[in-house]
């Protein structure tokens, strides 16, 4: 009987396996005709200066949605596309239309668009972000790439290179979701970015650890020595946003300023509704 039961357990895994791993092709076939069938949008997420709480840019956050699935999370199908390789012809999807939508906001904010440790892969980048940035009549210095410290650890001499190259071209560079994962401050040495952003873990945490608040202190303390501002991830509450203030972050994100969405006004929608109240004052004129 125990046989029997233990087969039992191990076809049953086996089946398990075999639909995760359908599942997992059926996901790879579909992202693949994701941009053609418009299945792809983005979503931007405001970024705070902490002083004022004012707003100075946008992230830009990519969205999918599945026909059978609905909403599928970036953290689900990104790697996917990592894989597939499918994140080029995404990455420059996502670009483009940033940097197309960023154009039309009636005030100059920054944009950040997040690019994958691949896109660093190919020859291409550079040629990429300058491509949509002249298309979209967008200045490169409106424009901040956000890298995770994962990417850093593929190729360092070719990121290196086409980091430098970017900024030469006047992109800011941000390192994103600074402090996990293979963190290293040689990374901060190394590699020419104009930004840290302190991963969220940090901040969610830090009301009740003071170990996390130490780290904060220290990566902003770090970025001051050499320059470079340092944003907080995650902002969730009011609390939060004063220790983030007073630990010295001039920036911040999070739910607390603003979730992800449809972005500031643009210059379309404004004239839009320009010509709507024209309209109407039109025609009261006209009835008057
Ligand atoms: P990220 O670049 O670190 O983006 C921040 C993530 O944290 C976003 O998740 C955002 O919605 C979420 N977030 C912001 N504020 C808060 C908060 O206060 N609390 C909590 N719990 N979460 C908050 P999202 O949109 O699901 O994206 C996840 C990750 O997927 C991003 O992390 C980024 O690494 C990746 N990603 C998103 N869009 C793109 C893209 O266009 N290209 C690439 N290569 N990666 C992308
Ligand atoms: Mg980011
Ligand atoms: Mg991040
Ligand atoms: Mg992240």
């Amino acid at each position: 009987r125990a046989k029997t039961s233990g087969r039992g357990v191990a076809a049953f895994f086996d089946a398990q396996m075999d639909l995760e791993a359908r599942q997992r092709r059926q996901l790879e076939s579909d992202l693949r005709h994701a941009i053609t069938r418009n299945q792809l949008y983005l979503v931007y997420q405001p970024l705070v200066t902490t002083v004022d709480g004012k707003v100075s840019g946008y992230e830009a956050l990519l969205r999918w949605t599945h026909p059978d699935r609905g909403e599928v999370p970036p953290d689900e199908f990104i790697p996917i596309a990592e894989d597939t390789g499918a994140i080029l012809p995404i990455g420059d999807w996502v670009l483009r239309r940033a940097c197309r939508e960023a154009a039309l906001w009636v005030e100059p904010l920054t944009l950040a668009v997040n690019i994958s440790a691949v896109q660093f892969q190919v020859a291409t980048l550079e040629e990429t972000v300058t491509s949509a940035l002249m298309d979209a009549g967008l200045a490169p210095d409106r424009l901040e790439l956000e890298i995770t410290e994962t990417a850093l650890m593929k190729d360092r001499d070719q990121t290196i290179r086409v980091l430098h190259a970017l900024k030469e071209r006047g992109v800011r560079v941000v390192m994103d979701d600074f402090g996990t994962g293979y963190s290293s401050l040689s990374n901060l040495q190394s590699f020419p970015f104009d930004k840290i952003k302190i991963d969220r873990s940090f901040i969610q945490t830090m009301e009740d650890d003071e170990a996390a608040r130490s780290i904060i202190r220290a990566i902003v303390g770090i970025g001051k020595s050499l320059a470079l501002p340092v944003v907080a991830e995650g902002v969730e509450t009011d609390t939060q946003r004063r220790m983030v203030q007073e630990e010295g972050c001039p920036q911040a994100q999070g739910f607390f300023y603003g979730f992800p969405g449809a972005g500031p006004a643009s210059s379309a929608q404004l004239s839009a509704s320009q010509a709507n109240s024209g309209l109407i004052a039109g025609r009261v004129a006209s009835h008057a």
